[in-house]
């Protein structure tokens, strides 16, 4: 049976590249060729993503995995990229902010990746990113014992491989470096990484400023870790946006300035 010429998970990676960069779905479905209403589920994270390994996956894919280290795909200046680099970027955010992977018998190990539950939108995000980046495995999610969050997770035996900062103890207690291939990711898609972060470790509140005469209000984004290695990753992601930001306090990068918010609000905006 021919294939076409695109894999659909790259052709999702193209569709949600495309609408980042302001592409309506109609000029999005025309380019690739796929259905508009297709192109608007996949724009909008829907439950179509969930499981897209049934149908869209071969057996040797399934079978040399699609991380970046043990497939043969072909590399870029040296570096070989995962199935799906856009959402990787994305994903790389929320696993630096508030994920985790643990180890299970015979080499297989959970990502697991804590979502506050008010934000369904931002939970059926994060699970049509971890179909993409892991196409071969399902994605779960339970409530987690602590208030208000839910626990997403995927099983693979190539979770260390996509995260290598993988390792014992809170992240902020040890080095947290990129490997060349994730920082090619995060050079490429810094909008998308700053995404991640904030959905997992950040907000964007409305500050008020009180003068004698009037109150201002204004909205900034918000970004809190304890790690220094993940501070700069955000503030470098910032830097190649264009994005001003500020240190506050020990733990939290802030971004007030009206231009640099609304660099922000293109990329991330309110959390759903
Ligand atoms: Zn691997």
């Amino acid at each position: 049976m021919d294939g076409p010429a695109m894999k659909p998970t790259e052709q999702v990676e193209r569709a949600l590249a495309l609408s980042d960069a302001g592409w309506n779905n109609c000029q999005i479905a025309r380019e690739l060729e796929v259905n508009r209403r297709t192109v608007s589920d996949w724009v909008r994270g829907r439950s179509r993503l969930r499981r897209p390994s049934h149908t869209y996956v071969s057996q040797q894919a399934r079978n040399r995995g699609t991380c970046p280290r043990c497939s043969n795909r072909a590399s870029e200046n040296g570096v070989t990229l995962g199935v799906a680099p856009y959402s990787y970027a994305y994903l790389l955010g929320l696993y630096l902010g508030d994920g985790t992977i643990s180890t299970h018998p015979r080499g297989v190990h959970r990502l697991r990746i804590f979502l506050d539950r008010r934000y369904p939108v931002l939970i059926d995000e994060c699970v049509a990113a971890i179909s993409l980046v892991m196409p071969t495995n399902k994605v779960g999610m339970r409530r987690h014992k602590e208030a208000h969050m839910n626990e997403i997770y995927s099983y693979s035996m190539h979770w260390p491989h996509l995260f290598p900062q993988h390792g014992a103890g809170p992240k902020h207690k040890r080095q947290i470096a990129l490997e060349p291939w994730q920082q090619l990711i995060a050079d490429r898609y810094p909008g998308r990484l700053l995404r991640g972060l904030i959905h997992s470790d950040g907000c964007r509140a409305l500050n008020r400023i009180r003068h004698p005469k009037k109150t201002y209000v204004y909205p900034r984004y918000l970004f809190t870790n304890r790690s220094l290695d993940i501070q700069r990753a955000f503030c470098d992601g910032c830097d190649r946006l264009g994005i001003e930001w500020r240190q506050d306090g020990p733990w939290n990068v802030s971004v007030a300035r009206r231009e640099s918010v609304a660099v922000l609000d293109r990329h991330v905006g309110p959390k759903r």
